[in-house]
């Protein structure tokens, strides 16, 4: 058999722990057989980014605006406890905050829906996306530890000389102030995504934020959102048959808990960090979360929602067996390998990733999955494999396929 044809590289990041190992199983065992794998490969694993002082991660995002699409595993965001695990020169920052920073796009995560993994709430009977805008607020923040009384301020100085000033707070002692912001371009852009992407996906979209508290920070957000959506959507939206409209965060939790799902969760940076955890869970496991970040000039980079399963890493260097979920890391590439035969008009392409994730859920609905996984099925008769014996039963039923 001959393999897939591939034109333009996709840029392959490569990751930490865990899905560093399942990465290589995958490529070894699910593409390279069947696919003329082209990437372009950056090492994005914390002795890399050490060594070169974390150029890598700024490199990987520059490939990734000329190549246009990305495939990325897991990383580690270095704290305390890894400066010595792994000798660092510095506390490197989250790659995908520099990443997402570089690119200014919006994150949209989906769950993916298997039978006999059933979403703990009982009504969700389709799939939430959650649309996180990527940029800025408390993830590009400035703190002070505030030691003893005094005032804070909130002080802008126009390039003219002009001063706009508020005063934060009058301390009587001890405390903390926090600075954060966002652009008009970023959230414009923000907007304009999670609107195309409700077109492309024909769904419809809702946005929630707290602007009864946040005047002036949240409310920007509303209003941007509406003006552009009501200046370059409305009447798409009216021919799709799909809706968009705002709520209070508050409303936004209560109504989505009562929803039967389909539609997409637009959330400011924070709540979709957190909502699409909570999603993800509820819809069965975080291994079972896809991720795409889409940026304002179209670019795609692909991921796993989940971190680098740290404590199953530590027994594969023990010698134990695993069994932890390659899903979501599967679905990475197909995703990116989709993309790329769309933007290079090669159907194989697009056709090999389809049965990719066809077979890996076939194999699911077979009763064949990871530990994860079997803990929370409904279905009766179950097999629990390991890592490796995971992807290799995926990659039986593809060869059934092809
Ligand atoms: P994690 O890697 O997501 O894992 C947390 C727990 O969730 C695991 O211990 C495991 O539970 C379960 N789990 C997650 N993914 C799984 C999978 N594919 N298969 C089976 N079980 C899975 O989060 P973490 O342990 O808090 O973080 C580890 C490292 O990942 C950190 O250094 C963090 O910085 C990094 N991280 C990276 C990203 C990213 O690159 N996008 C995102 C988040 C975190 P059990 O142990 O109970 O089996
Ligand atoms: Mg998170």
């Amino acid at each position: 058999m001959s393999k897939i044809r591939m034109t333009t590289p996709l840029v392959e990041m490569d990751g930490d722990e865990m899905t560093r190992i399942l990465w290589q199983y995958i490529k070894e065992e699910l593409l390279v057989p069947f696919v003329d794998l082209k990437t372009e490969y950056y090492d994005l694993g914390l002795a890399c980014r050490n060594e070169t002082d974390d150029r890598v991660t700024v490199d990987s995002a520059l490939a990734t605006m000329k190549y246009g699409v990305a495939v990325k595993c897991a990383t580690i965001t270095p704290n305390a406890a890894r400066m010595t695990e792994y000798n660092l020169k510095e506390m490197w920052k989250s790659p995908n905050g520099t990443i997402r920073a570089m690119l200014d796009g919006t994150v949209f995560r989906a769950p993916i829906v298997v039978k006999g993994i059933e979403p703990c709430v009982k009504n969700w009977k389709l799939p939430i996306t959650l649309a996180r805008h990527a940029y800025g607020d408390v993830y590009k923040n400035t703190e002070i530890k505030v030691p003893c009384e005094g005032t804070a301020e909130l002080v802008f100085r126009a390039k003219d000389g002009t001063v706009i000033s508020e005063t934060i707070h009058e301390f009587d002692g001890p405390g903390i102030i926090q600075g954060i912001h966002n652009t008009v371009k970023s959230i414009e852009s923000f907007a304009r995504a999670c609107f195309n992407y409700a077109l492309d996906t024909k769904q419809d979209i809702w946005f929630a934020t707290k602007d009864t508290i946040s005047k002036k920070y949240d409310h920007t957000f509303k209003d941007i959102m509406q003006e552009i959506f009501d200046a370059e959507y409305k009447a798409r939206f009216d021919e799709a048959g799909i809706e968009y409209f705002y709520t209070l965060i508050d409303d936004a939790v209560a109504r989505v808990m009562k929803s039967k799902g389909g539609f997409i969760w637009a959330c400011k940076n924070y709540d979709g960090d957190v909502m699409s955890d909570m999603v993800s869970s509820a819809f069965g496991s975080l291994a079972m979360m896809t991720s795409v970040l889409v940026s304002p000039s179209g670019v795609y980079e692909y991921e796993a929602a989940h971190g680098t399963v740290q404590r199953h890493y530590y027994k594969h260097l023990a010698g134990e067996e695993t069994s932890t979920n390659s899903v979501a890391t599967i679905f990475a590439w197909t995703g990116a390998l989709r993309k790329r035969g769309e933007l290079d008009k090669l159907p194989e392409l697009q056709d090999f990733a389809d049965k990719l994730e066809r077979a890996t859920l076939a194999t699911i609905e077979s009763g064949r999955m990871t530990k994860d996984l079997a803990l929370i099925t409904t279905l009766e008769k179950v097999t629990v494999l390991n890592s490796l014996a995971f992807i290799q039963a995926i990659r039986s039923e593809l060869e059934a396929m092809l």
